[in-house]
Formats: structure tokens, C-alpha cells, sequence
């Protein structure tokens, strides 16, 4: 069974999935995942005739906390201020738009449909003031929670707030340290955090409408406590124990006397066995990995593992990338067979839009026809343009060197290496090009005519490889030779069988 559909077996009827980011940088592959997984669950609650919301929200009350490497100069003075309330790069609204922009044409391509709300807009609007007045009130409790799970004492002037400073604009600086029921007595630290120093200032003020935010993990909380959300997954470095999943379940529990949502935890891709990370440039963005892979294709590789896996992807001189696109083939054919299988499943859930017609040409041959000439034609008539255009991509940049070739333009010089047989072999080819049209045939033509110059398979069609592209080893030859023109097949085997 599709892990997807047993996480939901037996589950309630009335649902609400719930996601959430922090719109502050680039997004690495990793970042679909969550997206991916949580629309999964929502479309196989829709084909269940279930009813289910999605939700995703962008996180942009949170402070700026670091910076991509490109603004770490200029915007040094924005560490620390909400991200909601900081400029964006281009000019254009608010740093968090900017950022949250780039998420949304990726639900588009992607065709995850969740309905997309800002925190800022649920601080302002007063929606998480019952929750806020509900932690102040009970900050006891909260803190038992924080103590139980990091085995440490809270101090009682620590309040689960933050607020942002009425003098300097920040909010990672601030620390509450009382509450009359009506104002939060707060002070904006130059030491609280070591990326943002605050301004000092002491006071008191309104936690409500904006004014102020949770903590993550409580917002976490109360997320789920007021929307009554019952399904909400997390990545890896939220979801190991004691990580801040934990505390946030324990909190709905203890604090706010609520079942959590059904638990989601999911690992990340790793990349030469690390983390992925947009900032530290390891891994690939998410529009480095679309221009290598269809939409379609992203889909799947996020759901066809089960999520507790994690996926190594290092796709430079690797086989993944070409290994992904015969999977999906693979599981294009179960669907065929049986839409409901688990195989099939899978599929139809990578889909966007109508279901897409699967060429059964492999990925690692159509990246040898693009590195063909005269090849366009094949193809057009196969449907492979989408795919072509990706197998190019794949070829520049991540394909080892023995996968590439350029039929060269000069003789190569390694055809000293050729022996008479292969030579005379050369000779017959160029007398006979002229009567092939069909690549099979010619292959296995060319087989035989090897043979009965007692030449091994290797050597014959070494011959072909060496003369043409410089190597001893190429793509099937009957398709290279009919790629190229006759006249130049003809005027080159015959010059090389001269040297
Ligand atoms: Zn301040």
C-alpha cells in the first residue's frame, strides 16, 4: 500500500492539512518536499471523497536571521527586523513577498493547490490573540514543557513572546519579561542573539494585533489548537526527538489541552551524504532542478520514497538523474496497467493536469540522439521535444565525460590506433551506407560484416566510434552513422582506411 494512503487510514472525515515556511531565501530542492508531500495527502483525501483543506503559510513575522550570500553586505541592518517589515531585493514590496513570490510560481508549476496565508496577516488581524493571551496566562505550563524536554530550568521572567521593538524595529532582540494581563513589560537586548544587537530599550506594550509574535514552536501550537489543524508534517530538523515538533506537540497537549495533528516526519535529500543547503551552496535549487526534470517528474521523486527515507542526490556524474526518468517510465506502465496499484497511484498523483503520455525511449538514449545530428526529426515524431530539451541540459552539465561525444569535425588522431580488418571494415561501410535507411537494420548489418571479417563486436564497432567521435566507445553506431550525412559517412571512412 502507497504510505500516503496508509498514514490516512481510518482518519476522521473532516480534515485540515497544514504547512508552513519561512520565506527568507532560495529554496533548495529539500524545500518541495514538504509541499509535495502535504498536497499528496490532501489529493488522496479529495479521490476518497473526504473533506480536506490545505493551508500554507509564510512565516514573514520572523525575524531575519540570516542572509543570502548576495545581500550579507547591504542588508546587514535588516537582521533582527521582521521579515515582513524588511525591503525586498528588487525593489518590489516587502523582503518576505519577494521570497514567498518565488514559492508561489512554484505551487503553480507544481500544481500544489494550498490556499497560502501570511502569518503577518493572522498577527494583525487579531486571529492569534487568543492564543497569544492564552500562553502569557499560562506561561507556567509553557515553561514546565521547555524544562521536561531540555532538562533545564526556565527562569520565571521568560515569557513565550517576542515583541517587536517600538524603537528599533526588531524583533529577533526582544525579550517579555512580565505580564499584567492588558501589557508585556519587554526589553530589546544588545545580547540576546549574537547576529542582532538591540537597541536597549525598556517598556511596556500591547502583545496583540501585531504587535508581537510566539516563539516558533508556539505559534506551532497554536496554529493547530485554533484552525483545529489534524494533519501537519516536519522535516527532519524539526522531527528529530526532542527537536522542536516534539515541544510543539508537547505544548498543544499540556498547554493548550488538544490531540495534535497526525505526525508527519519526513528526512531530507542529501547530497554526498550531506544536508542540502541553499546557503551553503550544496545541493540544487529548486530551479537547477527544473530545468533538468519536469514538474511532473519532481512530484515523484518527493512521494515515490517513503518520506522517513532519505534520498541521496548528487546528480554530476551519476546515473540518478537518468535512473529517475526510467522509474517514472516504469511506473507510467503500472499506471497503465492498473491505475489503483500502488504504482499506479504514485503516478497519477505526479500528474498535473491531465495524465501525460510517457515516450517509452530511454532518457540515457535520447541523451546520445541530442548529441547526434540531423536527429530532430525523431524526435519531433516521438514527442521528445520536452525531454530532449532536458536531456541537453543534463548532458552539459551533469553528465560524466564518457557520456558525452562530438562527431569530429577532423580525423581524429587516435585512428592510428586501427587495425587493417577494421580498415577494410571502414571500406565496406562506405560502399553500402547508401542502401540503409533503418538503424536496426544497420546495426545489425554492421554486426555481421565484423563477423565475418572475424572481427570481436568490440573491435567492430570501435572502428565506428574512433573514426567518428574520438573514442572507443559511443551511442548504438547504426543510430550515429544515420544521423549523419551520407556523403560525409562515406568520405570519412574512406579516408581513414587510407592512413
Ligand atoms: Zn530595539
Amino acid at each position: 500500500m502507497f504510505w500516503a494512503e496508509e498514514l490516512l487510514q481510518g482518519k476522521i472525515k473532516k480534515n485540515l492539512i497544514n504547512d508552513a515556511w519561512t520565506p527568507s531565501g532560495i529554496i533548495h530542492m529539500g524545500g518541495l518536499k514538504g509541499p509535495i508531500i502535504h498536497d499528496t495527502l490532501s489529493r488522496i483525501l479529495k479521490i476518497q471523497g473526504k473533506d480536506v483543506r490545505f493551508t500554507f503559510g509564510f512565516d514573514d513575522m520572523d525575524a531575519i536571521d540570516g542572509l543570502p550570500q548576495n545581500l550579507k553586505e547591504s542588508y546587514g541592518r535588516y537582521m533582527g527586523i521582521p521579515i515582513c517589515n524588511a525591503p525586498s531585493p528588487d525593489g518590489n514590496g516587502t523582503f518576505g513577498e519577494y521570497y514567498g513570490n518565488i514559492m508561489r510560481d512554484l505551487f503553480k508549476k507544481l500544481d500544489i493547490s494550498a490556499e497560502i496565508y501570511l502569518a503577518s496577516d493572522y498577527y494583525r488581524n487579531g486571529i492569534y490573540n487568543k492564543a497569544i493571551e492564552h500562553v502569557l496566562n499560562n506561561a507556567d505550563k509553557v515553561r514546565k514543557v521547555y524544562s521536561d524536554i531540555y532538562k533545564k530550568t526556565i527562569e520565571r521572567d521568560w515569557f513565550p513572546l517576542q515583541v517587536i521593538c517600538p524603537e528599533c524595529g526588531k524583533i529577533g532582540t526582544t525579550k517579555v519579561t512580565g505580564w499584567d494581563g492588558l501589557e508585556v513589560e519587554f526589553e530589546c537586548s544588545k545580547s540576546l542573539v549574537k547576529w542582532a544587537e538591540g537597541c536597549g530599550r525598556i517598556g511596556k506594550i500591547s502583545p496583540f494585533n501585531g504587535l508581537a509574535t510566539m516563539p516558533f514552536k508556539l505559534e506551532w501550537a497554536s496554529k493547530w489548537w485554533i484552525f483545529g489543524v489534524t494533519i501537519e508534517g516536519a522535516g527532519k530538523d524539526h522531527a528529530s526527538a526532542g527537536g522542536a515538533y516534539d515541544v510543539a506537540r508537547k505544548i498543544c497537549k499540556d498547554v493548550f489541552g488538544q490531540e495534535p495533528p497526525i505526525p508527519v516526519p519526513y528526512e531530507f535529500f542529501l547530497y554526498d551524504g550531506k544536508k542540502m543547503s541553499s546557503s551553503r551552496g550544496v545541493g540544487l535549487n529548486t530551479n537547477e532542478l527544473l530545468e533538468v526534470i519536469s514538474p511532473q517528474m519532481v512530484r515523484f521523486l518527493m512521494i515515490k520514497t517513503k518520506p522517513n527515507l532519505a534520498i541521496e542526490f548528487n546528480p554530476y556524474q551519476t546515473q540518478i538523474i537518468p535512473k529517475l526518468y526510467d522509474d517514472y517510465q516504469r511506473f507510467a506502465q503500472l499506471h497503465k496497467i492498473d491505475p489503483r496499484s500502488e504504482g499506479g497511484l504514485i503516478f497519477e498523483l505526479s500528474q498535473i493536469g491531465i495524465t501525460e503520455k510517457v515516450s517509452s525511449i530511454r532518457f540515457a538514449t535520447l541523451a546520445q540522439w541530442v548529441q547526434m545530428p540531423n536527429m530532430e526529426e525523431k524526435i519531433k515524431k516521438e514527442n521528445l521535444e520536452k525531454w530532449a530539451g532536458f536531456a541537453r541540459i543534463w548532458v552539459d552539465r551533469y553528465a560524466s565525460e564518457s557520456e558525452k561525444f562530438n562527431v569530429q569535425k577532423e580525423i581524429p588522431k587516435t585512428v592510428n590506433t586501427l587495425s587493417d580488418k577494421q580498415k577494410e571494415f571502414l571500406i565496406i561501410i562506405s560502399k553500402e551506407i547508401d542502401n540503409h535507411l533503418d538503424p536496426e537494420n544497420l546495426q545489425k548489418y554492421l554486426y555481421d560484416i565484423g563477423k565475418d571479417l572475424h572481427l570481436s563486436s568490440k573491435d567492430t564497432f570501435a572502428a565506428i566510434y574512433i573514426s567518428f567521435i574520438g573514442k572507443d566507445h559511443g551511442p548504438k553506431a547504426g543510430w550515429l552513422l544515420l544521423s549523419l550525412d551520407k556523403n560525409f559517412v562515406k568520405q570519412r571512412c574512406i579516408e581513414v582506411s587510407r592512413i
